[in-house]
């Protein structure tokens, strides 16, 4: 059965030997981050193409199972702002999966300061995350795929920062059990409250993630804020905007450069996409629409039709439901 899977997985990408692995990235030589699997590696194929090795250190025997079956299924999916699946390698005991090398690091890294060379404005932000967005719908309604673990930390920036997603199904090719609850319980901060109660994730859950995704890129702040006491990001904006205040959550790096209308037109798609029914969440596709929207409200800006200082307020209650999902911009009085 496994070698039938490996000659499928073949077709589409290549499969590496543990030695192949060893010569691209130099003995292992240059880390370029570890995640909850194991460790990432910078390596060059023979053809000079740079690439990132993610290795899995899980020593269980039972930590493959689902490897081939996972990777034969990512080796279909295409998108240009997924990241793109190089090869992979199963070689004993030694699991590995080869992406393309994306050179600007995570968001999650820019967002937090990590990348503090320079920090993303708003436009730029904006751009990431309706790319991401787009990457999503892709996966849940061209291939019927749930990602399962959408967070910043997997949205990576090519050289001109486009954005990729990457990890897809990588919570299930590194488990030790596809239908374990602890290993597919996703990231703390990004977690749908259903998954709670039900134990499944599904598109609805990946579309919750993603709204707290725009809420960082609102704030600047990690989901699950550690100031003074810990509090979730959902919360945190819940509490400011019940004060009136928006501009108390807004990115200071942003030093007023932004149209608060796409600053509350992304907010309020935030606080739909993590409402605690998964039914009343949007689908990505209507994320991606209302996206497009806010990019272009920046870019009217920047084209100077807008003042920067023009800040107008929306008017909260127009927050409404997945199925009538129509956002209105009211200005509501100071
Ligand atoms: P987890 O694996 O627990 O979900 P994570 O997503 O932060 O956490 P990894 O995806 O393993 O961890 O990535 C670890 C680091 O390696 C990240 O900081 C990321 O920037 C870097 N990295 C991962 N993949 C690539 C890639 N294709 N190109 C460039 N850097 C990468």
């Amino acid at each position: 059965m496994e070698q039938h899977l490996d000659t499928q997985v073949q077709r589409e990408i290549k499969k590496f030997s543990h030695e192949e692995l060893k010569a691209i990235t130099n003995n292992f030589s240059r880390k370029i981050g570890r995640g909850g699997f194991g460790i990432v590696y910078h390596g060059y194929l023979e053809n000079q193409t740079e690439v990132a090795v993610k290795t899995c250190t899980l020593e269980s025997t039972q930590a493959n199972k689902q490897f081939l079956a996972e990777v034969r299924s990512l080796s279909l999916v295409h998108h240009k702002n997924l990241v793109t699946l190089v090869g992979y390698c199963k070689d004993g005991v030694n699991l590995a999966v080869v992406y393309e090398y994306l050179p600007r690091g995570s968001l999650f890294d820019h967002l937090t300061g990590k990348n503090s060379s320079f920090s993303l404005n708003w436009r730029m932000r904006l751009n990431i995350v309706l790319e991401a967005a787009q990457a999503l719908d892709y996966l849940h309604t061209g291939c019927g795929m749930v990602h399962r673990d959408v967070k910043s930390s997997n949205i990576l920036l090519g050289q001109n920062f486009e954005a990729k997603v990457s990890d897809l199904g990588l919570a299930k090719m590194f488990s030790a059990d596809a239908n374990s609850i602890i290993t597919l319980s996703g990231t703390p901060g990004y977690m749908d409250p259903e998954y709670q109660l039900t134990f499944t994730l599904n598109e609805k859950s990946d579309v919750y993630s993603f709204g707290v995704i725009l809420m960082e890129i609102v704030t600047g702040e990690p989901p699950i804020l550690t100031a003074r006491e810990s509090i979730h990001i959902v919360k945190f904006i819940k509490q400011k905007l019940a004060t009136g205040s928006i501009d108390d959550v807004v990115d200071s790096r942003f030093e007023g450069q932004y149209d608060m209308n796409s600053v509350w037109k992304v907010v309020e798609l935030a606080m739909i996409c993590t409402r605690d029914e998964s039914a009343n969440r949007p689908t990505m596709a209507d994320v991606v629409m209302h996206l497009k929207d806010c990019v272009q409200i920046e870019e009217h800006r920047q084209r100077g039709k807008l003042q920067p200082s023009e800040k107008s307020y929306m008017n909260m209650s127009s927050i409404s439901t997945s199925h009538s999902m129509s956002v209105s911009f009211a200005p509501i009085s100071r």
